[in-house]
């Protein structure tokens, strides 16, 4: 069975940025129901429900047809949620300078790094996700639909942002670059920055 796990902070602990509200249905009701979905899909297969959430979406080829959607996006929208709470932190932090020289390797700089994470959240039509993912000891920005995860591509996630308005349509309306900008005050960079460690080994 998979479960929710519990959030490290409390509702309330990252407004103004994100309100109260967005935050308790958001991990209450839509991550809750993604968890459900997908314990659902997965009813009656116990090899599939010996593997992980991760291990699911790195191995969705061999999910059968007839439950292989299902299994995206809920085992997608159970992970990318998962990491979402985890790099997000009521405290202000900042890259360190190990991994802002990371980023400028890639990127040019810090800055262009968050320009170019803006600009794939911002162009993600409808529903979906930016992300910053390494795959093959190289770091990369890009935006998926929906629910899908980067680990179904063999990249490694270490810092997503959703973009589906259920994440910030009540304080935000159809403002998505206001939320978009502001995510960087609530970055959890010590955390994002162990996800890249972890994934380099
Ligand atoms: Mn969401």
């Amino acid at each position: 069975m998979h479960t929710l796990a519990k959030l490290p902070y409390d509702f309330t602990a990252l407004e103004p940025i994100i309100d109260a509200k967005t935050m308790e249905i958001h991990y209450g009701k839509h991550h809750q129901g993604y968890v459900d979905k997908l314990n659902s899909a997965l009813e009656g297969n116990s090899q599939l429900q010996a593997y992980s959430v991760e291990e699911l979406l790195q191995n969705i080829d061999k999910v059968p047809e007839k439950i292989k959607t299902a299994v995206r996006n809920n085992a997608g929208g159970h992970a990318n949620h998962s990491l979402f709470w985890t790099i997000l932190s009521p405290e202000q932090t900042n890259p360190s300078e190990d991994l802002s020289k990371q980023l400028a390797k890639t990127f040019g700089s810090v800055e262009n790094f968050k320009k170019e994470f803006e600009q794939a959240a911002l162009t993600r039509f409808g529903s979906g996700w930016a992300w910053l993912t390494l795959k093959g000891g190289k770091l990369k920005v890009f935006s998926t639909a929906n629910q899908d995860s980067p680990l179904m591509d063999g990249d490694i996630p270490v810092l997503g942002l959703d973009v589906w308005e259920h994440a910030y349509y009540l304080s935000y309306q159809n403002k998505r670059a206001d939320y978009v900008g502001n995510f960087w005050k609530i970055v959890n960079w010590p955390e994002v920055e162990r996800r890249l460690e972890a994934a380099r080994y």
